[in-house]
């Protein structure tokens, strides 16, 4: 067990900063002085950091941290800590850690019994979901979905039946095929699409999925997609996802398990009771 008492100690701390996701005014005061009085600032895209300190006036010494580096860059961060350095750690929007890097750095730091302290801003999962209407007393936050189609539709499947509102970050040009792939796994459910949050062009569509789809090509811009909850009860025998898991299963007898180690793996991925899935698989049910 590791109590940290965060500024009740003299060990050095690894600040986790948030940043604005567009309007700049969203820079807090107090992301502000930390960013100005930490030793040196981690940055995923130092070019973009520069932009934000050079608007505010803060001339902290920058270093870069990004995800082809994370795990090199946090072993030189936890040197600067080891000397009593303080470090900042900034994405280039919103949350470090939220879709961006600094999981591996901060865990490490915490391990060693340092500080990480979150210094709260701007995060675009949590701005579109409290306009989207939908259901915010529990909600999952996904992240991104895999980029390639098979994948998607396979995670999409493992979500099918969650029953609270669904929260997804996605790329423009990627928007339709997800939306697609969100019809077909989970039907067509309410949605909002957030876009441009905090900026000139902020916008909430409301609407179904179909309806959404409808208007897809006009929509540019950074995006999140809020999804209503399941409705439905599970149900393994009625589930459209019985090629799809019997591929799968396939998949992993091919790779060398045999066909029970299989039936159980993709049980255990999918929350499928492995009894139900066996009988199913052998036309027993
Ligand atoms: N760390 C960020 C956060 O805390 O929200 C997320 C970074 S992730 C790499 C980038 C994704 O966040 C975008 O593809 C989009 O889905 C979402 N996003 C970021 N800024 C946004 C904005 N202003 N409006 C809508 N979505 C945004």
């Amino acid at each position: 067990m590791i109590r940290q008492k965060s500024f009740e100690n003299e060990k050095a701390t690894l600040y986790v900063v948030a940043t604005p996701i567009g309007n700049l005014e969203e820079m807090t005061p107090r992301a502000i002085h930390v960013l100005e009085s930490v030793d040196v600032i981690a940055a995923e895209d130092t070019r973009n950091t520069l932009k934000l300190l050079n608007y505010f006036g803060i001339r902290t010494r920058l270093i870069a941290h990004h995800q082809h580096n994370e795990e090199q860059s946090a072993n030189g961060l936890l040197e600067l800590l080891r000397q009593g350095k303080n470090v900042a750690i900034v994405s280039d929007a919103g949350y470090p850690l939220i879709s961006d890097p600094g999981s591996v750095v901060a865990k490490k730091v915490m391990e060693e019994g340092f500080n990480v302290v979150p210094i709260s801003g701007s995060n675009a999962m949590l701005n579109a979901l409290v306009a989207s209407g939908m259901n915010t007393r529990h909600f999952l936050f996904y992240g991104f979905l895999k980029a390639q189609e098979k994948e998607r539709i396979r995670e999409l499947h493992e979500l099918k039946y969650y029953p609270f509102t669904i929260v997804f970050y996605e790329a423009p040009h990627r928007i339709e095929k997800m939306l697609k792939s969100c019809l077909e796994v989970l039907g067509n459910r309410q949605i909002c699409l957030a876009r441009e949050l905090t900026k000139k062009h902020e916008e909430f569509i409301r609407g179904t999925i179909e309806e959404v789809l409808e208007i897809v090509d006009d929509i540019k811009g950074e995006m999140v997609v809020v999804i209503e909850g399941c409705s439905e009860e599970k149900d393994p025998s009625q589930d459209q996802a019985a090629p799809l898991v019997h591929e799968q299963i396939k998949t992993y007898i091919d790779g060398g398990l045999t066909t029970n180690e299989a039936i159980k793996r993709v049980a255990k991925e999918l929350g499928l009771s492995k009894n139900d899935l066996y009988k199913e698989y052998h036309g027993l049910s």
